[in-house]
């Protein structure tokens, strides 16, 4: 009786990995066949300064446009392109279709001082990572510092990433500005901070959500002070409300990032959004 249990459960579970393993193959094939077919697109959210509300810049977010499924987000196909080696491929899109759509904003008046986009572990890996963002920021005669990689805590901690360590390195001297991205969900690593000259961190929205309240408060006022001593910029994420707002400033967030400002949109919205900003003033909320 238990072994026929046993012997069932086990097919039942192979079954289940038959499935995962048919899901996967499916989601690989498609990626490939959305980056042959162009099908990834950046979206653009304002990231502002809290002081002043002038744009500090925008960050690039990765959306794919499925030709039956519609906007597709990130959560859907990161880790898979990640697993399947094609997440690099996806980075460098955002990064090159992000500089363009800068020209486009500046052509059109919009004043967006830089753009952040994101870094995968494996992105972070590739020894050419550094030269391949110098030659997109060349090719349209921008300097580095227009570009802000956004890296994650999870790529420190795996501390045999070297190589990852050495690239973060390298696009520092280069001129490309560096932060450490999702700060606070759970990696936070002191010594990676003391290591690295980062040039900011971002405040995951999980920090920035609960406040106004005493103990998410003093968490990220300790924060601000010790990217103030480490000479690092605080952007606070996820910030939703006028609450968030005034309270990440109070507490000295240099700059803010969440809905409550933008959401992330494609480049045409975005300039709508630019041009209609200063009526809305959501920041003094
Ligand atoms: P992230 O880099 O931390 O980006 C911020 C995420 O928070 C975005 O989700 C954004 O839409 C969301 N967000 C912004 N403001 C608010 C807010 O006020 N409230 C709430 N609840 N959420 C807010 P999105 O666009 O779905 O991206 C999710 C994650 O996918 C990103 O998190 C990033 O880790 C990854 N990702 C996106 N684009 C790329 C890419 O081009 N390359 C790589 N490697 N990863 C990417
Ligand atoms: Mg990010
Ligand atoms: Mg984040
Ligand atoms: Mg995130």
């Amino acid at each position: 009786e238990a072994k026929r249990g046993g012997r069932s459960r086990a097919c039942a579970y192979s079954n289940a990995l038959a499935e995962e393993i048919e899901t996967r193959r499916i989601l690989f094939n498609e990626i490939n066949a959305a980056l042959e077919g162009d099908q990834f697109e950046p979206y653009f959210q304002p990231q502002v300064y809290t002081e002043t509300g002038e744009i500090y810049g925008c960050e690039v977010l990765a959306r794919w446009r499925h030709p039956e499924r519609g906007i597709v987000p990130p959560a859907t196909f990161i880790a898979a392109a990640e697993e399947a080696g094609m997440i690099h491929q996806i980075d460098q899109i955002m990064v090159e279709k992000g500089l363009d759509a800068l020209e486009v904003f500046r052509e059109m008046g919009v004043h967006v001082p830089a753009i952040s986009v994101n870094a995968s572990p494996p992105t972070l890996r590739d020894p050419h990572l550094t030269d391949r963002l110098l030659q997109a920021v060349r090719a349209r005669h921008l300097p580095p510092s227009v570009l802000t990689v956004e890296v994650l805590e999870s790529t420190l901690i795996e501390n045999d990433d070297d190589m990852a360590l050495l690239t973060i390195e390298n696009l520092s001297k280069a001129g490309f500005s560096v932060v450490l991205d999702d700060f606070g969900t759970g990696y936070a690593s002191m010594s990676n901070l003391s290591r690295l000259r980062l040039d900011g961190i971002k405040l995951d929205q999980s920090l920035v959500l609960p406040v106004p309240e005493p103990r998410a408060d003093s968490i990220i006022s300790a924060l601000v002070t010790l990217s103030s001593n480490l000479n690092m910029r605080v952007v606070a994420e996820g910030v939703e409300t006028p609450a968030h707002f005034k309270t990440v400033r109070r507490l000295g967030c240099d700059v803010v990032q969440g809905f409550g400002i933008g959401r992330p949109m494609p480049k045409e919205a975005f300039i709508q959004w630019y041009n209609t900003y200063g009526a809305q003033q959501i920041r003094t909320g």
